[in-house]
């Protein structure tokens, strides 16, 4: 969002400076070096109505960098994968009465098929998929991965949030039966490094590792940052660090607003990524509702991405960080990650095992309760000049590259005193 926002700026006539607090940039979309290959710390597939991003890739010139893959989702229960995510295979599916299957095929085609929904805004996913599809479904299906995400908040989870992510995958298809997902070639470092070639040939500034400390402010106009060293001048800002951290970065803001960023809950992120000789299974996601198998799904990220010769595959552990298991040594969180994938392919043995990585983030995804379109504050502070967003300000969409580079650009262009 941040590199979006300075290359637009830049494009609009602005002085731009960087300030990113990590070593590099790109921040969730970041890649790092897994044995020789460059691969996201964090799986990224792109999906066909991700317009912003496919502007934004034309505007860069590197259109041509987007690959389109028919992938497959798979459904890990009762001890058996089954095939997932069409409705030849929703009806196969065994073990769940005809008229529950019947019933979640007409929810699923209602919501990739409807544009609005506002009845939604105001019921959780567990009372919207419970009543729409039925107690089975929601146990089945639906529970188990609402609650090996969310936790202590999976009851009270926004039903619109959960309807445009089941839109954004419906709609990413060739034709009912066939899912097709997007990769930009090369990995989202393709885009972040054409975004940061485009804001330095327009003379924009990044400064890595300097964490911003303090935003500075003068009669209710801001004024600058604090960051590393050194004050930065600045008659405009715009913020897209985590909400959570706004309150401490930004002490000028009345309680009020401070008391609005602080309500906004994160849950944390890991990512155990393994490199192995075999691959899990065919399918590029497959959802897991499963006894003894802590995790809502894997990624094989090498069933839309082909690298080499072996699988990628992420082991995605969303949860509080106040959970015990987020402060899990690295050894445990990969003994239990390869256990989760035996399960589901049992001819993996340690052997197949090529490399393993562990990615964390602490602001890995914000939690949209039922009514949270009322609780994001506006992006214009009540102080001049001073912009603030982060995933959650395009809610009921879900945190995504698309929506935060669309959110990145209009808040360059809402800069005061900028004619894009
Ligand atoms: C597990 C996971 C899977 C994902 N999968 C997909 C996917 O498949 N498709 C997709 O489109 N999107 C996906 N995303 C989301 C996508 O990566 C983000 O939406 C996108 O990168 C835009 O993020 P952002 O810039 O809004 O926020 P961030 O990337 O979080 O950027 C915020 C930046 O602020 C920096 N920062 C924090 N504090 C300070 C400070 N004090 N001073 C200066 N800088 C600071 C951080 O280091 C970071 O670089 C995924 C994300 C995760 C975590």
């Amino acid at each position: 969002m941040g590199l979006a926002a300075a290359y637009q700026a830049l494009l609009d006539g602005c002085d731009v400076d960087i300030l990113e607090a990590s070593a590099e940039p790109g921040g969730m979309a970041a890649h790092f070096d897994f044995g020789g290959i460059s691969i996201e710390r964090f799986y990224h597939f792109v999906c066909k109505t991700d317009y912003p991003t496919f502007e934004l890739l034309a505007d860069l010139g590197i259109a041509d960098k987007m690959r389109w893959v028919p992938t497959t989702m798979g459904f890990y229960n009762q001890g058996k994968l089954h095939p997932w995510g069409d409705p030849i295979s929703l009806l196969k599916l065994p073990g769940v009465s005809l008229i529950s299957k019947l019933r979640y095929g007409l929810f699923a085609f209602a919501c990739v098929h409807r544009d609005r929904w506002p009845e939604l805004e105001h019921k959780s996913a567990k009372e919207w998929i419970t009543r729409s599809c039925g107690q089975e479904i929601y146990d089945r299906f639906w529970h188990p991965l609402l609650h090996f995400k969310y936790y202590e908040y999976a009851d009270n989870i926004s039903a619109a949030w959960i309807w445009t992510r089941i839109r954004r995958i419906g709609k990413s298809r060739k034709n009912i039966m066939q899912e097709q997902l997007g990769y930009i070639d090369g990995g989202s470092k393709t885009l972040v490094d054409a975004l940061l070639k485009a804001i330095e040939q327009r003379g924009g500034r990044l400064h890595l590792k300097a964490p911003v400390r303090h935003v500075a402010t003068e009669n209710g106009r801001v004024t600058g940052v604090d960051a590393f060293s050194e004050h930065v001048p600045a008659d405009a800002v715009i913020s897209t660090v985590p909400t959570p951290l706004i309150s401490r970065m930004i002490p000028d803001l009345p309680p009020e607003w401070r008391a609005r960023y602080e309500a906004i809950h994160n849950i944390g992120v890991i990512c155990v990524i393994l490199k192995l000789r075999r691959s899990v299974s065919p399918h590029f996601w497959v959802n897991i509702s499963e006894n003894g198998v802590e995790i809502p799904g894997i990624i094989e990220f090498s069933n839309l991405r082909s690298i080499g010769d072996d699988a990628i595959v992420y082991v995605p552990y969303y949860m509080p960080i106040t959970n015990p298991k987020f402060s899990w040594p690295d050894d445990r969180l990969r003994e239990e990650a390869f256990f989760c994938l035996q399960r589901i392919n049992p001819a993996l043995t340690p052997e197949d095992i090529v490399d393993v990585k562990i990615a964390r983030l602490k602001h890995g995804q914000p939690v949209c309760e039922p009514g949270f379109a009322a609780k994001i504050p506006p992006v214009q502070t009540p102080i001049h000049g001073l912009q603030i967003a982060d995933t959650c300000f395009y809610y009921p969409e879900d945190r995504g590259i698309a929506e935060s580079v669309r959110l990145g650009r209009a808040m360059a262009r809402a800069i005061p005193g900028v004619q894009p």
